[in-house]
């Protein structure tokens, strides 16, 4: 049995943190969600009102040493928390206010690179399981086991929305369509690492599946990855 690097790549609301936190737990792996670094530092900013038009790029850049995001396992809840500066912003940072803005800080190449660079080191001791945009093909390109996971917009849209519900966060299903439409054109569309499958990623559609469905799919190529020679 060796111990590997699983990345997961897909769409937004397509299940992937799903599907990792599954794996992980089944694996007993550590889980990583790329997206809550990249919402945090939007976080980051949106307090700091830096994100609204015209946006000060270069002011962005050089308040970037200032950040720190880390996770924190929480037993209670027996899953990671998300802090921005020792503070926790697990619960602010899956709201709409963050999801409208949070593109516009992945699209510089400063975030990014200080972002995989931390990503990278939290990899080096495997066992683990990244989900992201750019896990396969920028930040583990040579990762044991890559997944593409994928679904109809709609069918994304009418998942997220429910969650949403769920947390009591007001949103109409419009909405989540047209931010989830967008959010697929500007990740597929960013000039640094826009978001495609890796060559030799395994794609899972899960439109007509259930969640047990996909998980049990994604763990059987785990588990015949950690059992190969
Ligand atoms: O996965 P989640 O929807 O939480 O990610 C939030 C946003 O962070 C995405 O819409 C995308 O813009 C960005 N992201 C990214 N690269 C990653 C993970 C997330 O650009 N590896």
């Amino acid at each position: 049995m060796k111990d590997i690097i699983i990345a997961i790549d897909g769409h937004s609301s397509c299940g992937k943190s799903t599907l990792a936190k599954a794996l992980s737990s089944a694996l007993k792996y550590r889980y990583i969600d790329t997206g809550a670094m990249y919402r945090a530092v939007a976080l980051y900013f949106l307090r700091k009102g830096m994100l609204e038009e015209p946006i000060d790029k270069s002011a962005l850049i050089r308040l970037l040493p200032d950040i720190h995001v880390e996770f924190e396992y929480n037993a209670e809840l027996d899953r990671n928390i998300t802090n921005l500066n020792g503070e926790n912003v697990e619960e602010e940072i899956r709201g709409v206010r963050v999801s409208q803005v949070v593109s516009i800080v992945s699209q510089i190449p400063e975030v990014r690179s200080m972002l995989v660079a931390q990503q990278q080191e939290m990899g080096k001791a495997k066992s683990v399981v990244m989900d992201g945009r750019d896990i396969g093909t920028r930040v583990f390109p040579n990762a044991e086991l890559k997944l593409f996971v994928t679904a109809d917009v709609e069918v994304r849209a009418d998942r997220r929305y429910s969650q949403m519900m769920d947390n009591g966060i007001k949103v109409s299903r419009e909405e989540v369509i047209q931010n989830l439409k967008q959010r697929d054109y500007d990740d597929e569309n960013k000039g640094e690492s826009p978001l495609k499958k890796a060559a030799d990623a395994i794609e899972i559609d899960n439109t007509h599946m259930t969640k047990q469905e996909g998980v049990d799919i994604a763990l059987n190529h785990a588990i015949e990855v950690i059992n190969r020679e």
